[in-house]
């Protein structure tokens, strides 16, 4: 027969047990599981579990996670490569000078940068701006995955091939498929040419100009500006 505890007994007992968390009421959504859209997802989340990354190595060298910035309700999300000094400087993305071209070509649309969603492929800065490298895509890019899946946004344009070829899962050249109408999931996807490059081949700008119209003539967008400078 168990001895029969009296009250104080039982006080003390349950002062002493630990303190236990309620248990979950759904399944914690899991981060590479990003092909199944999590429905009650939120960029709040995503950048929650991203947390203080030290997943790569690119977090080794940098100050600050570029996570993304701009409208969770935007129709239109551009999609860079990743951070440079600026960016990493201040946590924003696209601030430097690609950025300040990227904001001109937003605003030539007849946007504001938080009427769209800017974010990038991967959020650490890579060193001396190199390309980030297939592991580096392949840890950070299922946060991307998420961000697009909360935002479902009408239309994607992904800045350059590292962009295109992330949410493309292409080894194309982008010259191959740039300017054309592409899926990705729910979304249109266009890729242009990336900021970056338009500052060393102003000529192209022209090109990136074209894909935008596409962009704007889906969107019932009207010029404010005319072509970026
Ligand atoms: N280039 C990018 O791809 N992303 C940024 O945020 C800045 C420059």
């Amino acid at each position: 027969m168990p001895k029969t505890l009296r009250k104080p007994d039982l006080q003390k007992l349950a002062l002493a047990l630990p303190k236990i968390a309620p248990l979950p009421t759904a399944p914690a959504p899991s981060l590479f599981d990003s092909a199944d859209k999590v429905a009650d997802d939120t960029l709040l989340k995503v950048r929650e579990d991203l947390g203080e990354c030290t997943r790569c190595k690119l977090h080794k060298h940098r100050h600050t996670i570029v996570f993304g910035d701009g409208s969770p309700k935007a129709e239109l999300v551009f999609v860079g490569e990743g951070p440079g000094a600026d960016e990493d400087a201040q946590g924003l993305p696209f601030v430097g000078r690609a950025g300040k071209l990227l904001t001109q070509m937003i605003e030539a649309m007849g946007l504001q940068r938080k009427d769209v969603y800017i974010c990038n492929v991967v959020k650490c800065r890579p060193p001396e701006n190199r390309t980030p490298e297939d592991d580096e895509v392949g840890t950070c890019s299922p946060f991307l995955f998420r961000q697009l899946d909360v935002i479902a946004p009408k239309v994607i344009v992904c800045l350059g091939a590292v962009a295109a070829k992330t949410l493309l899962k292409t080894n194309r050249g982008i010259s191959q498929f740039r300017g054309q109408w592409l899926d990705y999931r729910s979304s249109k996807l266009m890729a242009t040419y990336h900021p970056a490059y338009l500052l060393r081949n102003p000529n192209a700008k022209g090109e990136v100009w074209k894909d935008l119209q596409k962009v704007m003539a889906l969107l019932g967008l009207h010029a404010k500006k005319g072509k970026p400078a």
